[in-house]
């Protein structure tokens, strides 16, 4: 083959379209049994994106845009699965990818200039590019503690949920974490379970989704000025235009400020970014994040009626934005019903799954299911759990021990024509992902064309190019408050993991323009060669 693809999410279908249609030969490998990575395996109850629908969907196709029609703000997860299925079927897609196929093993073959390809299903492919589209929240995990394979009750994981759904009515049911998947779940799972613990370690800020069925006029409205729309989105900070911040959050009035965050939490258009998104040091000044972080204790605290469950359920060790947050509908309204209670996991830890349940440092409790709404190994972990090797036999997951170092976020130093869709140190996860991906994909299949109008073999980015790439990711992260919390982004979330803060937070419109330059200069940073 010319390329293969690792992923068919919404990366590994855009880069076999772009690619198919350069007249390359591609093949695309995909673990599941069908289309559409994160939207194919997070079916767990109340999964839907918190990017609104009119922004995340694809741009690349002036008339799949236009055709099809979505039905929420906020569109769950089976109508983006059937969306992305129809992205398939629209550009006849699935006749280059084999599903149930886990890619296991890639290895640079230097005299061939070529990669060989290994998965769990017995092929060996040789292809001269490589491209992960590994996705950057696909290696699930749940915690460390043992018992869990003695457990004799069902549990599950948010991030690959079964196809039939579950039925957890009448059952006396454990959901361990508070980050988004669990925020969207809990209030789902309180109405069917008959008794519903939530183990919490860490409180989020949930800020009110407001989900409500998309208003065709503004639809049409959106649709009728799309490629500005868009143009706005790819120039933005994160991936989504709003109006850029000119101000201090100190430099207004409390009554100002509070104001503005009250838009942010009760608006029915309101969006993720909304409360962060008004002042221009909300990421880079504890006292100003302060402000908006109490305005959202306050309202925890009016909504959840046991003021000891809402001093749990309210953040105070990360300034807000800095972990993730979320958005719910009747988050913490779910902790005011009276089969519903909160453990304090960080208070008395859980140190073992038991035969019939959970036991904390305090005490055990009975559950006929237990679901893990625990999160990924973030950004890296699709990618070191595949053996990749490039020069001299290297593993990637070797290099990256203390820590991903890339160029761009795109391609790795001794890793020729391998690259990787929003990889760390890029925008990725910090953005609204499917403005990411586009890009990314856009530049890997503007970089292959070159290479092959050029007459070069392979394209790797430069030792030094790289070194320089990954201290700016470091040293623009270290400007924020980002690094102070213990989150994913920064890897803590995995024991073992280094301490490094993950994705590029320069922002998704110059972020693009340096990707943008670095092809104009001839991939300056990467070493061609014939
Ligand atoms: P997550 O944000 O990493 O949350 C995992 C939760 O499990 C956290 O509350 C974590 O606590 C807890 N946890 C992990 N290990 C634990 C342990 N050993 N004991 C007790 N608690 C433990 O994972 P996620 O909720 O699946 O979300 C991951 C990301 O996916 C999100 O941040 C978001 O980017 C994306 N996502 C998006 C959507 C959406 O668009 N609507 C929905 C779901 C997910 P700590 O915080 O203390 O680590």
């Amino acid at each position: 083959m010319d390329a293969v693809v690792v992923g068919a999410g919404m990366s590994g279908m855009y880069m076999l379209h772009k690619l198919r249609g350069m007249g390359l030969t591609v093949q695309v490998f995909e673990a599941g049994d069908g289309v559409g990575g994160t939207w194919y395996w997070n079916r767990y109850p109340g999964a839907r994106v918190d990017v609104k629908s009119m922004d995340y969907s694809f741009s690349f196709d002036p008339e799949l845009e236009q055709e099809w029609e979505w039905t929420e703000k906020y569109p769950p997860q089976e109508e983006l699965r059937r969306y992305l299925n129809h992205v398939a079927d629209r550009f006849d897609l699935r006749r280059d990818i084999q599903l149930e196929t886990r890619v296991t093993e890639a290895g640079y073959q230097e005299d061939a200039q070529r990669w060989l390809v290994r998965t769990d299903r017995g092929d060996e492919v040789s292809a001269q590019y490589v491209v992960m589209a590994t996705g950057c929240l696909s290696a699930s995990k749940v915690p460390e503690v043992p018992g869990l394979e003695d457990f004799q009750g069902d549990w599950y994981h948010t991030g690959h949920w079964p196809e039939e759904g579950v039925d957890f009515t009448g059952q006396r049911l454990g959901v361990v974490g508070t980050g988004s998947s669990g925020v969207q779940a809990i209030p789902l799972l309180a109405h069917q379970a008959a008794d519903l613990t939530v183990f919490q370690r860490t409180p989020n800020f949930v800020v009110p989704a407001h989900n409500h069925p998309i208003d065709p006029e503004h639809q049409r409205s959106v649709k009728a000025n799309y490629a500005e729309h868009r143009r706005a989105n790819r120039e933005s900070a994160f991936g989504i235009a709003v109006p850029p911040p000119t101000k201090s959050a100190l430099e207004a009035s409390e009554e100002e400020r509070n104001a503005y965050y009250a838009r942010g939490w009760y608006d029915k258009d309101n969006q993720l970014v909304s409360l962060l998104a008004g002042y221009t040091d909300m990421i880079t000044s504890k006292e100003a994040n302060d402000t908006a972080a109490q305005y959202v204790r306050d309202r925890i605290a009016e909504i959840v009626k046991d003021p000891e469950v809402a001093a749990m359920l309210q953040p105070t060790d990360h300034p807000f934005g800095t972990k993730r947050p979320c958005l719910g509908t009747d988050y913490y309204e779910t902790f005011n019903l009276p089969h519903v209670h909160l453990v304090n996991v960080r208070k008395t830890p859980i140190v073992e799954i038991t035969p019939t349940g959970i036991r904390t440092s305090e005490r055990e409790y009975e559950f006929d299911s237990i679901v893990f709404a625990t999160g990924f190994d973030a950004m890296t972990g699709a990618l070191t759990r595949i053996d990749i090797r490039g020069r001299d036999g290297v593993a990637l997951a070797d290099k990256w021990k203390e820590g991903p170092r890339t160029y761009l976020g795109v391609a790795v130093a001794g890793f020729p024509n391998l690259f990787t869709i929003t990889g760390p140190g890029s925008p990725s996860v910090l953005s609204n992902m499917i403005v990411s991906i586009e890009q990314h994909v856009d530049w890997v299949a503007d970089a292959i064309g070159a290479l092959r109008t050029g007459g070069k073999a392979t394209m790797e980015a430069s030792a030094e190019a790289e070194d320089a790439w990954t201290r700016h990711v470091d040293e623009v992260g270290r400007t924020t408050l980002y690094p102070t919390a213990n989150s994913w982004y920064m890897g803590s979330n995995v024991p073992g993991k280094p301490r490094v803060f993950l994705p590029y937070i320069g922002g998704v419109g110059p972020y693009r323009q340096k990707c943008d330059e670095v092809a104009a200069n001839g991939y300056e940073g990467f070493v061609l060669s014939a």
